[in-house]
């Protein structure tokens, strides 16, 4: 059962396209485990569809049907890589990225508890996978910039509530919070972060550029 979804807004920037590469997978992942989402999405997308529909026509240039049908002919089908049914339930979107399973992951230690596999970097956003045994403890961090993050297995609550498999969380830039894994399996998130996080201990303040957080 999923408890925490995305607001419109950001359904919305996923829709129309707008949403960058790291939301959008975010979103993506989350809407892979709720049907709620995905239904609203196609609901906001149809709702976009009409309004292109209701715009008064615009004059199109000379040769612009021709220029156009040209292009089309350029462009080579896409042929989409064919990959086996994953093993675990890992999303189809965040195998592409994985390039397998989660069960596939070559996990990175950040000390006993806590690991994680760095997914992409494109300037400020990072995409990553994290990893932390029942009654990890990430410590007190602040937020610069957005932090989104989707539960993929197992679960985690800080102030905020309990999250557990599909519910995503934003943190807004300047919020702080500690986020301990709940007992059972390990907790596994997809973050993306647009910031880095500044950390309340010495040694997590130590750590964290070693780690690229
Ligand atoms: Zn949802």
């Amino acid at each position: 059962m999923i408890h925490h979804h995305p607001g419109d807004e950001l359904l919305l920037a996923y829709a129309a396209g707008t949403a960058d590469e790291a939301v959008s997978l975010i979103v993506a992942t989350h809407m892979s485990y709720c049907a709620v989402c995905r239904e609203r999405t196609a609901k906001l997308e149809s709702l976009g569809g009409a309004l292109l529909q209701d715009l008064p026509p615009a004059e199109l240039e000379a040769g612009a049907l021709d220029n156009v049908l040209a292009r089309l002919d350029a462009v080579k089908p896409f042929e989409r890589p064919r990959r086996a049914a994953s093993r675990d339930g890992t999303p189809a979107v965040l195998r592409a990225y994985i390039g397998g399973d989660l069960s596939t992951v070559r996990w990175r230690s950040m000390g006993p508890r806590l690991s994680y596999a760095p997914l992409f970097k494109r300037g400020k956003v990072s995409a990553r996978l994290l990893r932390g045994v029942p009654g990890a403890d990430s410590g007190v961090h602040h937020h610069c910039g957005t932090e989104f993050t989707v539960v993929l297995q197992g679960g985690y609550t800080d102030p905020t509530g309990n999250y557990g498999p599909g519910d995503l969380q934003v943190m807004e830039d300047g919020m702080s919070h500690n986020v301990v894994a709940d007992p059972g399996e390990d907790c596994v998130n997809l973050a993306v972060t647009t910031g880095r996080l500044k950390f309340d201990s010495l040694l997590q303040k130590i750590a964290a550029p070693l780690f690229g957080f």
